[in-house]
């Protein structure tokens, strides 16, 4: 079983002391190749010198998060233009709207959200979206770039019915974490999942962020790492009424035909 975990921090420094251990660990356990986050201006430069580090098993996104959108000035443009066309970047992103906390005000999201839309049309590579508790604003600057972006991804997704079909309707593909591992907000995830296309459907851990809730035994630690995907692949084929293998297959497959690895 070969498995694509398409959204990992691993350039968080909560992976500094044992970065290695943790790759070996991931393919220990079945995780052929990451696709390193950006998720910040110099956080998207590391996440390229990982994925130079480690050709073929690691790639790498560019971009800026909702949370850190105050950055995005014309020098943060500049650079993420500059990573964006790197062979080894794959997407731009992660990228979009969060209005749950709200650590940047609405507009300056807005306006950081539409300076990388604008990246993606230019370069063509696919996006790599964040959204949450903003989804209507969300919708209307995808709407904006309709027809010139390529394809996409909304990472993470934790939404409601409403949103799923709204992005699939678009023909947008779907990211599930190991929040659907968690016995009390994920209820509702482990309906959703089943409505999503096989040929529409990745996994990720976010790690080291949402480490699955149901893991025995825990670590001892709250990190989450690329290792446990396999633990987050099978909650998704079990909700789907799938074989794990049939889940792992397509997601996998679908991983390598977006991000071209
Ligand atoms: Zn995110």
């Amino acid at each position: 079983m070969e498995l694509v975990d398409i959204g990992a921090n691993l350039s968080h420094e909560s992976f500094r002391a044992d970065f290695d251990a943790v790759l070996s660990r991931a393919r220990d356990h079945g995780v052929a190749q990451i696709v390193v986050t950006g998720a910040s201006a110099g956080g998207s430069r590391a996440a390229l010198e990982l994925a130079r580090a480690h050709p073929g098993f690691l790639f790498a996104t560019a971009g800026v998060h909702p949370h850190h959108a105050h950055e995005v000035d014309d020098a943060a443009e500049a650079l993420l233009r500059e990573l964006a066309v790197a062979p080894e970047v794959r997407a731009i992103g992660e990228t979009g709207l969060d209005y749950f906390r709200n650590f940047s005000p609405h507009a300056a999201q807005v306006a950081a959200f539409e300076r990388q839309l604008a990246i993606a049309v230019d370069t063509g590579k696919p996006l790599f979206l964040h959204q949450r508790d903003a989804h209507a604003d969300f919708i209307a600057c995808l709407d904006n770039v309709r027809g010139r972006i390529g394809p996409a991804i909304v990472h993470c997704f934790t939404g409601e019915r409403d949103e799923l079909i709204a992005y699939l309707d678009r023909g947008f593909h779907i990211g599930i974490t190991g929040w659907i591992c968690d016995e009390r907000r994920g209820q509702h995830l482990r309906d959703l999942v089943k409505l999503i296309p096989s040929d529409r459907l990745m996994i990720e851990t976010d790690a080291p962020y949402l480490l699955p809730r149901d893991l025995h035994p825990k670590p001892s630690h709250r990190r989450n790492e690329p290792m446990y995907l396999a633990h987050v692949c099978a909650a998704v084929a079990a909700a789907r009424g799938e074989d794990v293998g049939t889940t792992a297959a397509s997601t996998t497959a679908n991983a390598r035909a977006f991000f071209t690895l």
